[in-house]
């Protein structure tokens, strides 16, 4: 066994400093397993509690390939088949997220939930309009009108800060340099006033420059909105500049959570230590 994973064990109850009084957002329990060729099932994320308060940022952080992503996505099912999610809860407010069909959950994200991905470019669909394309969900979701949802959206692209946002309208995803492709994508994932924004490495494909503007971006919207957000990232740099609290997993496993400056000052897991003295 790796001596890492030894000092964790599996933990029957959430880690110190996974949960807190009032979450918007409450995991219990989630292990997700995927087949593997000639070895049966290979479970990716084992046992993860974790809760994200109200108005609270949590950075989820982690080496590549620790289970972040498997994680964020298991709880807006969107984890690709043939994967096994199983959880004791996903809880969003009153409503637990684990007995959703695909078509509820489908209604959660993009309603209450937002969600961001690395790739911004990448995830807008290059034949529509971002105009169009985050009009789109407010149609879905809203059922507004064309002019109605027009409207909203110029006043979305106005608060993620895209410069002359009536003109941007019919523009095409190409058109836009990574960052102001990721403030659209933030735009969409605000579009219906969500209570929690998941945000998967939103700064990764970026510059680093840019990574600075789309972070204080995060910290403005919590702010002004009082919204929840999840930041996964492998990044600690980033959790250090966002992260209210931070949970750390290594291996598919939550190996230590706590408020952030507790955490950088004095981890208590040697994952985490390692991971801090590796800092440049
Ligand atoms: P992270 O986001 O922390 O970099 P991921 O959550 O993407 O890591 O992946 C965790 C593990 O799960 C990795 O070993 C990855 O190879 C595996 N994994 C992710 N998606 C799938 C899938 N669709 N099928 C099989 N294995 C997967
Ligand atoms: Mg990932």
């Amino acid at each position: 066994v790796n001596p890492v994973l030894r000092a964790t064990g599996h933990r029957e109850t959430p880690p110190a400093g996974a949960t807190v009084d009032d979450p918007v957002l409450s995991v219990r329990d989630l292990t997700v397993s995927f087949p593997q060729p000639g070895a049966g099932r290979v479970t990716v994320v084992q046992g993860v509690s974790l809760d994200v308060g109200r108005g609270e940022i949590v950075g989820l952080v982690g080496e590549s390939g620790s289970g972040k992503s498997v994680t964020a996505m298991s709880l807006l099912g969107l984890v690709p088949d043939p994967g096994r999610v199983r959880a004791t809860s996903i809880r969003l407010d009153d409503r637990d997220l684990a007995g959703l069909t695909f078509d509820e959950l489908r209604k959660v994200r993009g309603g209450e939930v937002g969600v961001v991905f690395q790739e911004p470019i990448a995830s807008l669909n290059p034949a529509y309009t971002v105009g169009d394309q985050v009009a789109e969900v407010l149609r879905e979701h809203e059922g507004l009108s064309r002019a109605k949802a027009r409207e909203r959206v110029v006043n979305l692209f106005d608060q993620v800060h895209i410069p002359d946002p009536a003109a941007r309208l019919g523009d095409y995803p190409h058109q836009f340099s990574g960052g102001m492709a990721q403030r659209v994508m933030i735009a969409m994932a605000l579009a219906c006033g969500p209570r929690l924004l998941v945000a998967d490495e939103p700064t990764t494909a970026l510059d680093v420059t840019v990574q600075g503007q789309v972070l204080d971006l995060l910290l403005e919207l919590r702010e002004r909105t009082g919204m929840s957000i999840l930041v996964i990232t492998h990044d600690l740099g980033v959790v250090a500049d966002v992260a209210d609290r931070v949970a750390v997993m290594y291996a598919g496993q939550l190996v230590e959570c706590g408020p952030t400056e507790e955490v950088f000052r004095r981890p208590s897991h040697p994952y985490t230590e390692g991971l801090l003295t590796s800092l440049p």
